[in-house]
């Protein structure tokens, strides 16, 4: 399971929330702050970057995609929280 995050054609940095580790925490019964925090990740991606891989605390793949042309929009997630 891979979590996948659209950014501006500008952004230099993200801030996104591992969906894997959201998912364990809710299984867990984890306080939901506890989680956010536990899968809030941060970074920074060069300017000319279309797509980058970043990973959260605990390992998993974050898909960085820069959105660009119309057509990418179609697959954007609503179930994706962006935060910056
Ligand atoms: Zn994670």
């Amino acid at each position: 399971m891979t979590t996948t995050v659209w950014i501006a054609p500008s952004a230099k940095s993200f801030a996104c929330l591992c969906e894997p580790c959201l998912e364990a925490a809710r299984i867990a019964g984890v306080l939901f702050s506890d989680a956010l925090a536990g899968a809030s990740v941060r970074g920074t991606i060069a300017p000319e970057a279309e797509t980058a891989v970043a990973q959260c605390a605990a390992g998993h793949q974050i898909v960085l995609r820069r959105v660009q042309r119309p057509s990418s929009l179609t697959r954007s997630d609503g179930r994706q929280l962006q935060l910056a």
